[in-house]
């Protein structure tokens, strides 16, 4: 069998091609036609579609794949997505992160002003933080649109099952199996990213930066529609912490992450969630009723050590690109993606080196990723004892846990949380 890879000509424009030549394979008696792209996406979450958008505005051929039938849904997510200026203040080195951060009013369903932190005994904190909270499927969908729109083809209920090492992805769609070569391949497909485990075990997320996470969706809530709370404690949430986001008009989105290694008891998710949304929240939530549930896993051990491999690069999820301290990675799925986007058709047109994505992210936003994941780890010193995370909120006040929640760590709670948590744990 002779394979031959269809490549556009150089009379041929991108588009007539992509109109001229659907198929992806094409057997020919003894010949194989295999489809060549610039680039191949997959994944069609924020990250995968805003790679796309920006390889088809810059007029490159680019595919994305999406296993689901229907981008952005099941939602998976708490909605939260931080303002323009909330976001230059989170990630001061990036430029195009306020933009990239820019939702369309009509996917806005709540814009909150405040987040409240409530420490295990129930003692609150809070200080002004600006939120959009959006329709997740359908900024989901938009972004994808866009790239459609561009020139992209997004190709779903498509599962990418292998990548082989030239850079040819072996796709399933309703049990037919095609095949696509693409000189740049983009894993943009989540946590249990496929095209990274085709890199190696380093690009693999350990299990214990995996963070389990189970929400629901209620309606008929009692709650202020203007402030997000963040709930601590051994039994709420063991190494990470419990949400309560509102959707506008009575409508809550209520879950929480954890990490098993942090946890003393071998609870259920769904047992944690219960206890916190019929105990914890129960005079707010007295008359709610849960539309629906969903779980997902969180990547909070910090951005992979390399996100690029020869012709293959990860971004968002998929590339640890997620602020461990609070599990937040729509900004850096939407920024990374862009900058994705461009290093790739600088590589292809002008020859620059692919390499100078993974400079460009780190100089955006990796110091504050790092920063994060140090905040996780002080908070992973404090949260084993529900009285010691007591004492250092109450210690700390909003002046330090202010910044601690916008990835910052003050240089006075470093050096307490090394010092103050051992002399703590003899006393308690
Ligand atoms: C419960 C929960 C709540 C969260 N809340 C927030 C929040 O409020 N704010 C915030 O900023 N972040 C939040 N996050 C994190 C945020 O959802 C992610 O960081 C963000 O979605 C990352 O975008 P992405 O494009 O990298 O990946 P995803 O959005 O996960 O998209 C990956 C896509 O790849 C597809 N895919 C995966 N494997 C394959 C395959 N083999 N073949 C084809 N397609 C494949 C999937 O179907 C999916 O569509 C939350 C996460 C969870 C789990």
């Amino acid at each position: 069998m002779v394979e031959l890879i269809v490549r556009p000509f150089s009379f041929f424009s991108r588009r007539l091609y992509t109109e001229f030549l659907p198929i992806t394979k094409v057997r020919l008696g003894c010949f194989i036609l295999t489809e060549l792209y610039d680039a191949a996406v997959v994944g069609a979450g924020p990250a995968g579609s805003t790679v796309a958008r920006v390889l088809a505005e810059n007029g490159l051929r680019a595919v994305v794949y999406d296993r689901r039938s229907t981008v952005g849904l099941p939602v998976q997510c708490g909605e939260l997505i931080p303002t323009p200026s909330e976001a230059r203040d989170l990630f001061p080195n990036s430029q195009r992160m306020p933009q990239a951060v820019q939702v369309p009013l009509k996917f806005v369903t709540n814009r909150t002003r405040v987040i409240r932190l409530i420490s295990p005994n129930g003692t609150p904190y809070e200080f002004s933080f600006h939120a959009n909270i959006v329709n997740r499927s359908k900024f989901d969908q938009y972004l994808a649109t866009l790239a459609e729109k561009a020139g992209a083809e997004i190709k779903l209920n498509s599962l990418v099952k292998k990548r082989t090492q030239n850079n040819e992805l072996i796709s399933q769609t309703n049990r037919i199996e095609s095949r696509i070569k693409a000189t740049i391949v983009v894993g943009a497909d989540g946590t249990h990213s496929v095209v990274a485990k085709s890199l190696g075990p380093h690009f693999v997320h350990s299990e214990i930066d995996l963070s389990p996470s189970l929400q629901y969706v209620m309606t008929g809530a009692d709650v202020d529609p203007s402030v997000v709370e963040m709930y601590f404690g051994g039994k709420i949430a063991p190494g990470g912490y419990a949400w309560v986001i509102p959707k506008g008009n009575g409508v809550v989105n209520v879950g929480f992450g954890m990490r098993r290694n942090i946890a003393r008891e071998d609870t259920p998710l769904r047992t944690y969630l219960k206890r916190f949304v019929f105990k914890t929240l129960a005079s707010s939530l007295m008359h709610a009723k849960i539309e629906s549930r969903v779980g997902a896993i969180i990547p909070v051990g910090g951005p992979l050590k390399r996100t690029l491999l020869g012709n293959v690069l990860l971004v968002g999820d998929a590339a640890g690109h997620v602020m461990a301290s609070n599990g937040g990675g729509i900004p850096t799925a939407l920024c990374g993606g862009e900058i994705a986007g461009d290093a790739i058709t600088n590589h292809l047109e002008n020859d620059d080196l692919l390499s100078d994505y993974e400079k460009q992210w780190k100089l955006e936003f990796g110091k504050e990723l790092d920063t994060a994941l140090r905040v996780l780890r002080v908070a992973d010193n404090v949260m084993p004892s529900d009285a010691i995370t007591d004492i250092c909120m109450k210690l700390a006040g909003v002046r330090f846990l202010e910044p601690l929640i916008r990835c910052r760590l003050p240089v006075p709670v470093d050096l307490a949380s090394k010092t103050m948590v051992k002399i703590l744990n003899q006393f308690i």
